[in-house]
């Protein structure tokens, strides 16, 4: 199947206009999707995250990083995950996490690398620098 995919450099200076990335690449997601979002604290994951919860109708005030929980679910397909707290690959095994991961899920994932081993190669890679107080670099591949 030929697909089209968003890809690109972003320099943005403020956060909506980091949402509306998010926005754009949410337009392309299919099922099966797993976007890695990259970047420190405050660098924008979860704000690029409610912008591409935006482009499947949802409301972004629903949209908050699930540091506790470590997943949350929006609709019956998409998910998103926070693994900042995660201590190990195992843990995630064995709360069956690893089922969202495929379709018929879009899976959005921040802090992704004690699962990448769990990935293939194919993943959609978003990487976020912090620049200064309202400006980011986003490179998405
Ligand atoms: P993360 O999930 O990466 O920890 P958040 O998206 O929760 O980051 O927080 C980013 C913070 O930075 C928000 O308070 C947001 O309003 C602010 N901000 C300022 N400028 C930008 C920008 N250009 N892009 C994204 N967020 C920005
Ligand atoms: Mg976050």
């Amino acid at each position: 199947m030929l697909t089209k995919r968003f890809k690109g450099s972003f320099d943005t200076t403020a956060a909506s206009e980091t949402e509306e990335v998010g926005f754009q690449l949410g337009l392309t997601l299919k099922e099966g999707d797993i976007v890695l979002l990259e970047g420190v604290l405050g660098a924008g994951k979860t704000t690029l995250i409610k912008g591409i919860a935006k482009a499947f109708g949802l409301q972004e005030s629903i949209i908050t990083s699930p540091t506790f929980v470590l997943m949350h679910m929006y609709t019956d397909t998409l998910v998103h995950f926070d693994l900042y707290r995660l201590q190990a690959l195992k843990e995630f095994q064995k709360a069956g996490l690893h089922e969202y991961l495929g379709p018929p899920y879009i899976t959005l994932i921040e802090w992704p690398s004690l699962i990448r081993p769990l990935l293939g190669a194919s993943v959609i890679e978003v990487k976020l620098t912090y620049k200064g107080e309202d400006k980011r670099e986003i490179h998405i591949a």
